[in-house]
């Protein structure tokens, strides 16, 4: 099915549909084969070359929802980043990436790339000038996330394509937290666009995945490296992905829609000392987040009063589930002082704006009500003991 011009449900229920020739099922057939003809057929086939009948259907839907020509799915979000920032970069190359990204993605920068000679520079923060300032001649790849975890800070898109149009630079997003349903960085003129598909693509956490999209002729330079590192995905997950993504839209925008409204609960009360949610009026990036993103996402923290304690407050919960990962339809939190922060000082912490009562709430798509109550009730069983 050709995708031009179709909402994004239909696009999520139908494009990159495998057809299902021989018996003509409902459902897209899965290719299990990991051998294939290679006389007579257009295509070499083979799992590790990214082109089996299910992962090269798959990433059509990809490519659909973030407008892109061209896409493929990876066996980890990680495996997704490595590649894609390793097909740009050699020896001397420069990148810059912006201040607050995933933990995985700086521990990737931080502890592989001196091995390759690849020279890097985090930004000083997330304004025009921090970037500019970060870029040197030999710099060939700006890399941004947003929103950011856990504070939800808001980096400009159109800024950052407009800074490497100008200057030949590469522009990267991990696109994860926003999914292309909330945000699709390629109208704004970002080149590649990076997830983390265990995340809300899969949505049920059940599925490690990930999956890029860009133009045709970035893909192809990624697909090349690709095949050297080998970060592929079996057909049966690519196949659970594509059943997944049926209903992103659908557990996306409930999930837009709960996260809102407990941000706005929490903002009120009197237990709760600040909220971090880009919907929020009250978030600085409020304007830049309403300019370029079309929802606000599952993903918002908060910080606790002084004298709160995290820990009972984690305990008290009987439906929010702590949880390492985030995005699934059920809700979960992670205190990041515990564990993407852990290994931080106290100080490098609060460098970062991360409160040692700092909670992250990944929303799912229960009734709000009950988040909300369960909310309620935890904090009014850590208030009265505290
Ligand atoms: C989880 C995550 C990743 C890494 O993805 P994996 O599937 O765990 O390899 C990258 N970026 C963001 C924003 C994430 O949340």
């Amino acid at each position: 099915m050709k995708s031009k011009n179709l909402g994004l449900n239909t696009i999520c229920t139908h494009v990159g549909e495998v057809e299902d020739k021989q018996f003509k099922g409902a459902v897209s057939p899965i290719y299990m084969a990991t051998s294939y003809a290679y006389d007579n057929v257009d295509v070499k086939r083979y799992p590790r070359y990214f082109n089996t009948p299910n992962q090269e259907m798959l990433s059509k839907k990809i490519a659909a929802l973030e407008g892109t020509e061209a896409a493929m799915i990876f066996g980890s979000g990680m495996a997704a980043v490595s590649t894609t920032l390793l097909a740009f970069l050699r020896k001397g190359d420069h990148v810059v990436l912006q201040k607050a990204l995933y933990g995985g993605t700086f521990n990737l920068v931080e502890e592989e790339f001196d091995r390759f000679g690849i020279e890097y520079t985090f930004t000083s923060g997330l304004d025009k000038d921090a970037f500019a300032k970060a870029i040197k001649p030999q710099t060939k790849v700006i890399y941004i996330e947003t929103p950011s975890n856990p504070l939800m800070t808001i980096t400009d898109l159109e800024m950052v394509a407009a800074m490497g149009r100008e200057m030949g630079i590469i522009t990267m997003i991990d696109n994860t937290f926003a999914t292309p349903i909330n945000q699709r960085p390629a109208d704004f003129g970002i080149d590649i666009m990076i997830h983390s598909a265990t995340k809300y693509m899969g949505g049920h956490s059940d599925i490690c995945a990930g999956a890029v999209a860009a133009s045709a002729a970035h893909m192809e330079v990624i697909w090349h490296k690709s095949k050297n590192l080998g970060g592929s995905l079996s057909d049966f997950s690519v196949w659970m992905l594509e059943r997944s993504m049926k209903t992103l839209v659908l557990r996306v925008k409930q999930q837009n829609r709960n996260a809102k409204k407990i941000a706005k609960w929490l903002l009120k009360n009197e237990h709760v000392r600040a909220v971090y949610y880009p919907g929020l009026k009250s978030h600085p990036d409020y304007e830049l987040a309403k300019k370029q993103m079309s929802g606000y996402g599952g993903m918002l923290s908060f910080e606790l009063e002084e004298g709160l304690d995290v820990d009972a407050f984690q305990a008290a919960l009987n439906l929010i589930k702590a949880s390492m990962s985030l995005a699934g339809v059920e809700s979960t939190l992670t205190i990041p002082k515990k564990t993407s922060h852990g290994l931080l000082t106290p100080e490098e912490r609060k460098n970062q704006g991360i409160a040692d009562g700092l909670i992250r709430l990944s929303v799912g798509i229960e009734d709000k009500k009950d988040i909300i109550e369960d909310i309620r009730q935890a904090l009014h069983k850590v208030a009265v003991k505290a």
